[in-house]
């Protein structure tokens, strides 16, 4: 069997004193791939990260790169002998070099002239070749990143971990440099271990995603899957608002005010509805009331009761907003309404 490219953690579990912090995560990622790790505020997502650098050893588990052994069965490879590129919130240049200095430190094994051409590649692919001799505290937030992603690409690293890398930019440069910054990772074909708390981020930059919590991994897919059929109410929940009742379903039926599903089981069963399942028809089969309506730009944001009991949130594209206590007809798109047992 051929050995496996890119990154393989296999069983990872670590614990800081009694805390067990990762627990049991499996996770793969193909050259080019983008993996990113989703969760809450201490979920794990740092520390599974750290364990892929080598900057923490793991309690149990195997971590391979490109095939080779570098964590797990009595062996641990340092940071420096991975072959991992970083880059973090910080972007951590060194002042007292200029931009091309700062980009030549990572292929210092090269002789001259190909350090400066490698260099300068990486600075083109950047758009930042025409800031080679500027200072770093000369650059903006957004032009220190860019250095930091050519930097760590340079030595065309195995692996490159980012740790929520653009939190510190304001949102439109954010957007901007994210999406540069997927574009160049793409091109040079590199497996790329991103950590976020941010699901939208997430969806944009990743081609997998692992969301976490307390220290599992609870559904590694595609963001459009995680998204269209997530695994359940927690994750259905971290996509975005969700409206959310418990029913108790009986001969196979959950009876809601969004209508009839089937389900596997009697008993308790969580309903969650995105709010963007409804849609405002003429001769729509539920009936609400509208309780308030809201215009947010391309869409608007109806708060309505149905059957007289059930309060929803609803956002939908209309030119016309009803008015407050207006009786409406809608139609639900059942793709977006999720059911699972009641745990
Ligand atoms: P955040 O999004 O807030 O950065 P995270 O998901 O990245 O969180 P981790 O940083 O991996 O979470 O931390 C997981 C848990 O381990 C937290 O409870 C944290 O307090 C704890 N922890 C992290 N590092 C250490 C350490 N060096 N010593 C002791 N506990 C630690």
């Amino acid at each position: 069997m051929k050995p496996a490219i890119g990154l393989e953690m296999q069983g990872i579990t670590h614990h800081f004193g009694t805390l067990r912090v990762v627990d049991d995560v499996s996770l793969s990622i193909a050259p080019g791939e983008l993996v990113c790790l989703l969760g809450p505020s201490g979920c794990g997502k740092t520390t599974t990260l750290r364990i892929a650098a080598g900057l923490e050893s793991p309690g149990s588990g195997t971590v391979t790169l490109n095939g080779t052994l570098v964590s797990g069965n009595g062996i641990h490879l340092p940071p420096e002998r991975r072959h991992v590129g970083f880059l973090f919130q910080d972007y951590a240049l060194f002042p007292h070099l200029r931009v091309l200095g700062n980009v030549e430190f990572g292929v210092e094994s090269l002789a001259p002239a190909q350090r400066k051409a490698r260099a300068m590649e990486m600075l083109e692919q950047v758009g930042m070749a025409d800031y080679a001799g500027a200072w770093p505290h000369q650059l903006s937030g957004g032009q220190q990143q860019r250095v930091a992603l050519a930097r760590a690409l340079a030595p065309a690293p195995a692996l490159m971990l980012l740790d929520e890398p653009f939190s510190g930019l304001d949102k439109r440069l954010r957007d901007q440099i994210r999406d540069e910054t997927l574009q160049v990772l793409k091109r040079n074909k590199v497996a790329t271990l991103m950590v976020t708390h941010d699901p939208e981020e997430a969806m944009f930059m990743a081609d997998r995603v692992a969301v976490m919590r307390q220290g599992k991994v609870v559904q590694f897919d595609r963001p459009e899957t995680l998204y269209n059929a997530p695994a359940d109410p927690f994750v259905a929940a971290f996509f975005g608002e969700v409206n959310q009742w418990t029913v108790r379903a009986q001969g196979g039926t959950a009876h809601t005010a969004l209508g009839d599903f089937a389900v596997p089981h009697d008993g308790e069963v969580e309903v969650l509805a995105r709010p963007e399942a409804l849609r405002l028809v003429d001769d729509g089969a539920i009936v609400g009331r509208v309780l308030a309506a809201r215009p947010l730009g391309a869409v608007s944001l109806l708060h309505l009761r149905l059957a007289d009991k059930w309060d929803v949130r609803a956002r939908l594209a209309c030119r016309t907003l009803p008015a407050e206590g207006e009786i409406v007809r809608l139609a639900v798109d059942p793709t977006q309404v999720f059911l699972y047992p009641r745990t």
